[in-house]
């Protein structure tokens, strides 16, 4: 319950202020029409009225994820189930990232659906030997390096590309050391095979270097070699991702509400906020009350990787909805809730939060600045 002043008051009561002064006298307080009432006063002079003052919901809402499970029953063993693996592909600079990304995808989406693919919502599925692949596509590192810092944890494994014409390079180093933070699986992709001036035996060398051991060389990690271009080696490393994502035992329960990460959003001039978010556990279902970061809504269209409207979106899942109240941030987790009320309040307080953390971090910086001056 945020202070009132007698005035404020009084406009709430719908009553004039000397009226409220009057009765503040009555109890035995002196008060100006611009005083600030305790809670106590503010309550007695209601209750005069009849008027009974709502309960302030008092969430912490800080940790969303921690607030969403307190409310989710367990999961019944035999509702966790294998759900698809998340992948990123990462590596340097023009060593064939979108290549490959755009080989996996016309190659392998399911008949029936090629063609069909009209819209780029940031990720999309596969299927390989009957099993689903989820793949991120996000632009450069910079969403992935934003998602990382806020603590959220989209992938399960990272096929790191290196041009067998060119070896490891800065940003390859980077990528390696990003996956190894993130205790992310590293499958290498050895591109442009095709090339006559490839050296794969090199690029081994390189990545053994940096902790990279190939199987071959008695080490645990799987090179393979390919080539992004014409194709070649996409079935053995799309095996190669289903084979370690077997070893990581991924479960989720799609009984549940829904929950996971933005990977992007935007402000669209015809359908407002847009998000693209990846289901990870729980399955999400139109008209679902949802907060997204700090934005809440209600789901009220969701289309799926191949722009097609969908109902409902379960674990691993990538989809792009609208309906919320604001435009979210990539990286920003969401939940769903029960009923509409909840999502606005949780919603509402956590944009409150963050305004204050946003206050005392200004009033914190402004503080080190008048310490550097001294
Ligand atoms: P990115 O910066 O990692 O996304 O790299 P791109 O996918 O844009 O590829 C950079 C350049 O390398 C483009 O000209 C591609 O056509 C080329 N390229 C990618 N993969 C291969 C490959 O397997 N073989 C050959 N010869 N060229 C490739
Ligand atoms: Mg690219």
């Amino acid at each position: 319950f945020e202070s009132l002043s007698v005035g404020e008051l009084a406009k709430k009561l719908g009553r004039e202020p000397s009226e409220i002064i009057k009765k503040l006298f009555m109890l035995g307080v002196m008060a100006t029409i611009n005083q600030e009432l305790e809670q106590d006063a503010i309550e007695l002079i209601c209750a005069d009225y009849g008027v009974e003052v709502e309960e302030e919901v008092r969430i912490d809402v800080t940790d969303l994820e921690t607030y969403f499970e307190d409310t989710q029953e367990e999961s019944k063993p035999e509702d966790i189930k294998e759900r698809p693996p998340v992948v990123t592909i990462m590596g340097h600079v023009d060593h064939g990232k979108t290549t490959l990304l755009d080989s996996i995808r016309n190659t392998k989406v399911t008949a029936g659906e090629a063609g069909g693919i009209t819209q780029h919502i940031g990720a999309y599925q596969v299927v390989v030997n009957d099993k689903k692949i989820t793949f991120l596509d996000t632009p450069g590192h910079a969403a992935f390096t934003t998602m990382r810092a806020r603590g959220a944890k989209v992938t399960d494994l990272t096929i790191l590309v290196v041009a067998a014409d060119d070896g490891v390079m800065p940003q390859t180093v980077e990528a390696i050391n990003h996956a190894k933070a993130a205790e992310v699986p590293i499958i290498v992709a050895v591109n442009k095979m095709d090339k006559l001036s490839a050296n794969p035996d090199r690029v081994m060398q390189e990545l053994t270097e940096h902790g990279l051991v190939p199987e071959a060389w008695g080490g645990e990690t799987i090179f393979v070699p390919i080539s992004a271009l014409k194709g070649d080696g996409i079935d053995s490393l799309l095996e190669m991702v289903l084979l370690v994502s077997e070893v990581g035992e991924l479960k989720a329960d799609a009984k549940r509400k829904a929950i996971g990460t933005v990977i992007e959003a935007q402000l669209d001039k015809g359908r407002g906020s847009v998000a693209t978010l990846l289901v990870q556990n729980g399955t999400l279902q139109i008209g679902d009350p949802i907060v997204v970061g700090h934005a809440f809504g209600r789901v009220r269209a969701m289309v799926n990787d191949i722009g097609r409207r969908v109902k409902s979106a379960g674990p691993s899942t990538p989809v792009e909805i609208t309906g919320l109240s604001e435009v979210p941030q990539a990286g920003d987790r969401f939940v769903v809730f029960e009923d509409e009320k909840t999502a606005r309040q949780v919603g509402e307080a956590r944009a409150m939060t963050a305004i204050q953390a946003q206050r005392s971090e200004k009033q914190r910086v402004t503080l080190d600045n008048l310490f550097e001056q001294m």
